[in-house]
């Protein structure tokens, strides 16, 4: 198969290259999307030119954004609501869980989806499960009318893009709002927060966000190479006596165990630094150098 060079401007004059053999194109209604395979890292998920999961580091990522809030929780986890997550790994992950009997999913671009079912089945959970609802819609929209109907959720996982196009939206003030209402008062929201290094006002900017509707937010972090460095996760939850730094049950995966999930609480200096030095000036921060 033919092999081309392919990059991603991960930071302003930094930018990783692969060698990629594209398995599947599209530009869906919503974004650019290509399905490639690479030597080193398998096959992968690009959307709008940024690298969104490949086979070598995606159970970093989804291991982390799923068994970091439900093992926190005191309680068994029965319902789950997960905003973005296309490729499916976050669905995977949270499957594993018996006690688990509602699981919503609101994606924005169902070719998304059909694209990871045919390309990517090793990433993908099963959207065949009894107890999963798919919605096809702007996780926005749904998080405001399920706060209008009352309903609430355990565990809210945000995989959404960062903060460009369609994601700007999950971004927003009033979308918290509407987030925090729909969260149970001992449930547990996790976000993916970009990568400090190449976006430093994201994390920053999502823990104020978070600051303002929950009374217990914390900060945590993963390395995922494909990315660029380490990634930054916001958890947050209305329970101030909660300790989301505290696994509660054992659990191993690929890359999760009890020690990960205390130890990726411990943040450097610099992120610290970046977290005292923040000014929230209300904009949302649009940090993403890719070419796109
Ligand atoms: N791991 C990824 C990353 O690093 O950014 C995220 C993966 S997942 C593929 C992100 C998904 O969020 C995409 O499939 C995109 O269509 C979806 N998305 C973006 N904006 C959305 C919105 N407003 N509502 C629901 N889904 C959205």
């Amino acid at each position: 198969m033919t092999r081309y060079l392919w990059s991603e401007r991960i930071g302003p004059g930094y930018i990783h290259g692969y060698e990629i053999c594209p398995l599947y194109e599209k530009r869906t209604k919503f974004q650019r999307l290509l399905i490639f395979s690479n030597e080193q890292w398998g096959k992968g998920l690009i959307l709008d030119g940024i690298v969104q999961t490949t086979l070598g580091d995606e159970f970093i990522y989804h291991e982390m954004m799923v068994h970091v809030p439900i093992l926190a929780r005191n309680k068994d986890t029965e319902s789950v609501l997960i905003i973005g997550g296309g490729d499916g790994g976050v669905l995977r992950e949270v499957q594993r869980y018996k006690s688990i009997r509602r699981i919503v999913q609101v994606e924005l671009d169902e070719d998304v989806i059909i694209a990871c079912r045919k390309y990517l089945p090793e990433i993908c959970g099963d959207w065949n499960d009894k107890r999963v609802e798919l919605i096809i819609g702007d996780g926005a929209k749904y998080v405001k009318e399920a706060r209008e109907r009352g309903e609430k959720f355990d565990v809210i996982i945000l995989d959404s893009t960062d903060p460009i196009g369609p994601a700007i939206v999950l971004f927003e003030r009033p979308f918290h709002e509407d987030l925090a209402a729909i969260l149970k008062d001992d449930g547990i929201v996790v976000r993916q927060s970009g990568l400090p290094v190449t976006m430093p006002k994201v994390m920053p900017f999502i823990r104020k966000r978070f600051l303002h509707v929950f009374e217990n937010v914390s900060v945590y972090m993963a390395p995922m190479p494909t990315f660029g460095g380490e990634i930054a996760f916001v958890a947050g939850t209305k329970d101030k006596g909660l300790s989301i730094t505290e696994p509660k049950r054992e659990f191993s995966g690929r890359y999760y165990n009890p020690s990960i999930h205390k130890s990726s609480f411990t943040l450097p200096n610099w992120w610290r630094d970046l977290i005292v030095n923040f000014k929230d000036d209300g904009k949302v921060p649009v940090e993403t150098p890719s070419y796109w």
